[in-house]
């Protein structure tokens, strides 16, 4: 078990698990991050209207998922980070 990258607390892959669950592509293993250290806000995704999940970093609500997210990177080339650019419409 490994402690969480953040605040090295021991991860509770349980809990977390429960947490990740909107997300349904990610798990315990691709986080590394404590329940504490984890934000997951359901339906914020602009692609998919899935859930998203909030890096601590962050003050703003990402636009994207992680799957939405590494789909858009595939595609283009370009990892498109968590928010969308509306600049460029
Ligand atoms: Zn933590
Ligand atoms: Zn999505």
């Amino acid at each position: 078990m490994q402690p969480c990258h953040n605040c090295q607390a021991v991860i509770d892959e349980y809990i977390l698990d429960k947490q990740l669950e909107p997300l349904r592509d990610l798990t315990v293993d691709d986080f590394n991050l404590c329940v504490d250290c984890t934000t997951i806000v359901e339906d914020a995704c602009v692609e998919c209207g899935g859930a998203v999940y909030e890096p601590r970093s962050e003050s703003e609500t990402p636009d994207y998922c992680p799957a939405c997210r590494a789909d858009l990177l595939s595609e283009t080339g370009q990892d498109p980070g968590w928010v969308a650019d509306t600049a460029s419409t």
